[in-house]
């Protein structure tokens, strides 16, 4: 992708009522447009990473036998009042029709996936299977803030599990578990797995997902050196305990909820009447199990945790490209030749790798493209100019480095590839 043709671009002034670094980063870098509290348009920067994360969760969810579905946004007032949610969750959206038919706007869709589930399932035989979405979710939050972390209209992937038994629930919860924490690492971020209150969705106990940082929202009592923590919200334990898993102390932090898991029992299924025979022939009741990750508050929640003065760093699985490729002007004709030469072999190169650049073709000087190059954040940064010709090669910057470092143009595209890998 040439810079001069991608839609979106950076600017130099910060976004004046951005009240955090995703919010400031993400719009000055050209990732997204703010079109009013809590709502975002995602440009083609910015959709790439939603994109790249929503691919990691997507590949998880299927390896744990999850089959991926697409149920609508605009649900039947009769369903959220089968499960009594219509009137209880205050963040619903409501809508009214021109034939004053009421309707919500999904906030979460156990109300539409109970009854679908309830249609292709009678026995025992059929049982346990998880269906999952990646979706958009309107939510009337009182207060939408900090960019993309608080939204009213946000993507998340949310998953159903429905299950013969207590034992056969618990077991997928815990698998789910641990999918999850592979999905945020490979998004580059390590949580800690929360116990919580179960909120709008269940009186059980329930698992959240924190990504430590301190724009965070939460306050969470955190086990120094494991994943195990607590949400102050529901805390049984107080700071400077001992962690019940293992040796280290619990200190009071503050996260960011990426992810949420839900033991929901029988509360969907009893309202739907939802069973299943069993193999004696007689009716049970099934057991469900959600499992929910913002999407997009992820984007954000990643910016948090990976950026410095100069912008965002991303980590190379989620990045939008993989390498800022920057020539420099030359006076001279030749040298310049010699350049656009270069910049083509290695458009043309990486592109046969499947690794994706952002060259910088436009006519301005080192410091700007330096600055925006900074602002984007690609993991890695090649500068064609006179001087990294007469040194030899390209300038190799990684943006997560402090120093540069020269590099032949011969086997460059070879020793990118290798580096990706790493
Ligand atoms: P919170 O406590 O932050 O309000 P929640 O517990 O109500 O979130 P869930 O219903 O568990 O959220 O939704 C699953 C996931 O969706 C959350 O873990 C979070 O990552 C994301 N999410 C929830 N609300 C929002 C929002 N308003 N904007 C962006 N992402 C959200
Ligand atoms: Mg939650």
């Amino acid at each position: 992708m040439r810079y001069s043709h991608l839609f979106g671009k950076t600017s130099k002034n910060a976004p004046s009522d951005a009240d955090s670094p995703n919010a400031r980063l993400l719009e000055q870098g050209g990732f997204v447009e703010h079109v009013m509290a809590g709502v975002y348009s995602w440009l083609p920067l910015g959709l790439s990473v939603l994109r790249k994360v929503e691919q990691i969760v997507r590949e998880e969810m299927d390896a744990l036998g999850g089959q991926e579905i697409f149920m609508p946004s605009l649900h039947p007032k009769e369903y959220w009042d089968t499960t009594g949610r219509w009137d209880k969750v205050d963040i619903l959206f409501k809508l009214k029709s021109q034939t004053d038919k009421m309707y919500a706007l999904g906030c979460s869709h156990e109300e539409v996936v109970t009854p679908l589930a309830q249609k292709f399932t009678r026995s025992y035989k059929e049982l346990p299977f998880a269906l999952y979405q990646i979706n958009t979710k309107f939510r009337d939050e009182l207060r939408a803030k900090s960019g993309v972390l608080r939204g009213r209209e946000f993507r998340m992937k949310d998953m159903y599990s429905f299950h013969t038994d207590q034992a056969d629930l618990e077991a997928f919860y815990a698998k789910a578990l641990e999918a999850y924490v592979r999905a945020f690492k490979r998004c580059g971020l390590d949580v800690k797995v929360v116990q919580a209150s179960g909120g709008i969705f269940t009186d059980k106990i329930s698992h959240e997902f924190q990504a430590l940082t301190e724009s965070g929202e939460d306050t969470i009592l955190a086990c120094e050196t494991c994943r195990f923590g607590q949400n102050l919200e529901v805390a049984t334990l107080k700071e400077g305990d001992a962690c019940p898993n293992g040796d280290g102390k619990l200190v009071k932090v503050k996260g960011i909820e990426v992810g949420n898991i839900f033991d929901l029992g029988t509360k969907y299924s009893d309202a739907f009447g939802f069973d299943f025979m069993n193999e004696e022939g007689k009716h049970e009741r099934i057991l469900m199990g959600c499992y929910g990750i913002g999407t997009s508050r992820l984007v954000g929640a990643i910016v948090e945790a990976y950026n410095d003065d100069k912008g965002i760093v991303w980590p190379k699985a989620v990045a939008p490209f993989h390498v800022h490729l920057v020539p420099l002007k030359s006076k001279d004709e030749e040298k310049r030749k010699l350049i656009d030469a270069a910049v083509s072999a290695i458009e043309t190169d990486l592109a046969e790798r499947h690794i994706e650049v952002l060259v910088d073709d436009r006519d301005k000087g080192a410091g700007e493209k330096f600055a925006d190059a900074d602002l984007i954040g690609a993991p890695l940064r090649l500068v064609l100019s006179e001087k990294s010709l007469a040194a030899g090669g390209v300038e190799w910057k990684e943006r997560a480095a402090a120093e540069a470092k020269s590099a032949p143009l011969e086997g460059l595209g070879a020793e990118i590839a290798r580096w990706l890998k790493a």
